[in-house]
């Protein structure tokens, strides 16, 4: 745990509980250490923790830290996974979980307006009961911020049909780390007016500006949906049927792949009910009830090829939920096979995955250690699991060469380092070695013109 006080003083104290509520700034050490980590292994304790409650407060915030030279990292609900909420460098931490009202949803529009600290779930709640849906759907949703999916561009299965939060944010209202008020974009789903501020705010990860408010696009949730399940002899051989699905027209609303590791797994932990292969694929649509049986019947012939074993139809929601959450018991499930786990969220284009797949099972190999892979195929956003003994110093430094060679990999097959989990301070290198030295001096510069004094989240995202 490290506290950087530099630059907290008793004169930005002052000035920040005067322009917040009573008990709206902490600054006791058990509420610190509260606040000082995600879930990520990173720590970092905060010097103070602000709770704002309104958009005024927010910006009186930002320019008072702006004066100082005071860190602010912003939070959501800490759920992320890549340190990118944490105050290494002490500062404040700023907390939104009390600005969380949902204002406004507008059925007939299909637009919510919402505070950043309303949960994800929450806004899929209330959406429901008029029949809507917001697409973005990260397995954390229950317990995440819309503020915290939209600075990190969080999604989850139905992305490959939906999209991410990027595909279904209007517009925003923000602070810039400037202490300027920025209103990007807006309730249209239409327009040509300017810079497109929305999609650069969106996976920006708290380093340019705070979001203060949101316009979300909401869809109208189809009433039908069918599962399949397809079992094949090896990865290679579901990684080609994935690149078979998303390149005919019916645009599936899941499709999840498993590795043959993943799915014992599944089976055995998970309590799934699966029989033996190599790979597994969760395929998903939704649509209109009488057009759900085409659609079906167009991805179970997609999904027809070298290496199928099986294909079946989910026979009831029980089935289907069965498979979802064996799905979601995989990732605490694999450290039982060893005791380290490096979880990296890596993304290709999706033609490219089945030479990804292919490939990785050859570096598992040569470096003789497992590697477990599972994830939203559909995007060619792959959970790539290197599992290995900590304690056995040999092992550590196989794995981090093994690292290495997958992301040369990643790189080569012209991915990225992550596909929705974001770079925080974990994969900060990654992006460095991903964009080209051009591109990263024009996010720099981006950066120095919303956050000239770089008080936001810094050390995140971009090195140096
Ligand atoms: C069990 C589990 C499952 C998960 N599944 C998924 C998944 O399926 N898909 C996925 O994409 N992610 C997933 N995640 C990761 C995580 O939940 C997401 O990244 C989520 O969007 C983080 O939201 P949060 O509210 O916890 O934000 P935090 O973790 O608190 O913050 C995340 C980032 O957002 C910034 N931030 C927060 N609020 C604001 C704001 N108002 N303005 C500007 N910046 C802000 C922070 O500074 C930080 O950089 C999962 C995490 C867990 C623990």
């Amino acid at each position: 745990v490290t506290a950087t006080i530099a630059h907290w003083n008793e004169a930005l104290e002052r000035r920040l509980r005067d322009a917040l509520p009573a008990r709206a700034l902490l600054a006791g050490q058990a509420e610190r250490i509260s606040y000082g980590f995600d879930n990520s292994s990173y720590r970092g304790l905060p010097d103070a923790v602000a709770l704002p409650e309104d958009e005024a407060q927010v910006q009186a915030i930002v320019q008072a830290c702006r004066a100082s030279r005071c860190p602010i990292t912003a939070r959501g609900r800490g759920t992320n996974t890549t340190g990118a909420s944490v105050a290494t460098g002490g500062g404040l931490v700023l907390s939104f979980e009390r600005m969380n009202r949902l204002i406004e949803l507008d059925a007939a529009a299909r637009v919510a307006v919402v505070e950043p600290g309303l949960l994800n779930g929450e806004l899929q709640t209330a959406a429901a009961r008029e029949g809507l849906f917001w697409p973005p759907d990260p397995t954390s949703a229950p317990y995440s911020s819309i503020g915290g999916n939209l600075a990190c561009n969080a999604g989850g299965p139905r992305t490959v049909k939906y999209g991410a939060c990027r595909e279904n944010t209007l517009g925003l209202a923000a602070i810039a780390g400037s202490g300027e008020r920025l209103r990007a974009g807006g309730p249209y789903t239409k327009l040509a007016s300017g810079y497109d501020l929305t999609r650069l705010l969106v996976g920006s990860e708290g380093t340019l500006a705070l979001i203060t408010r949101a316009e979300l696009r909401l869809l109208p949730k189809p009433p039908g949906l069918a599962a399949l399940r397809a079992l094949y002899r090896d990865v290679g051989a579901a990684a080609q049927a994935v690149a078979r699905l998303m390149r005919q027209p019916v645009v599936p609303c899941a499709l999840e792949f498993m590795d043959g590791e993943c799915l014992a797994l599944a089976r055995s932990r998970g309590g799934a009910d699966l029989p033996e292969a190599g790979a597994l694929l969760m395929i998903e649509v939704d649509g209109e009830f009488e057009a759900l049986d085409a659609a079906t019947l167009a991805l179970e012939r997609a999904a027809q090829g070298e290496g199928l074993i099986a294909i079946e139809r989910a026979s009831d929601a029980a089935q289907r939920e069965a498979l979802w959450s064996a799905r979601r018991a995989l990732s605490p499930a694999l450290r039982s096979v060893a005791p380290g786990k490096i979880n990296e969220d890596v993304v290709v284009p999706v033609m490219r995955l089945p030479e990804l797949v292919t490939r990785l099972k050859a570096l598992s190999q040569r470096f003789d250690l497992p590697i477990l892979c599972f994830g939203h195929a559909g995007n060619g956003n792959l959970h790539v699991n290197l599992l290995y003994h900590p304690e056995v110093p040999a092992e550590v430094q196989r794995t981090q060469a093994c690292l290495d060679a997958v992301f040369d990999l990643v790189l080569e097959l012209g991915g990225m380092p992550s596909g929705e989990h974001g770079i925080g301070l974990a994969k900060r290198e990654l992006l460095q070695r991903a964009l080209e030295p051009e591109t990263l001096a024009i996010m720099r510069r981006i950066k120095l013109a919303l956050d000239p004094e770089g008080i936001l989240n810094p050390g995140k995202l971009l090195l140096g």
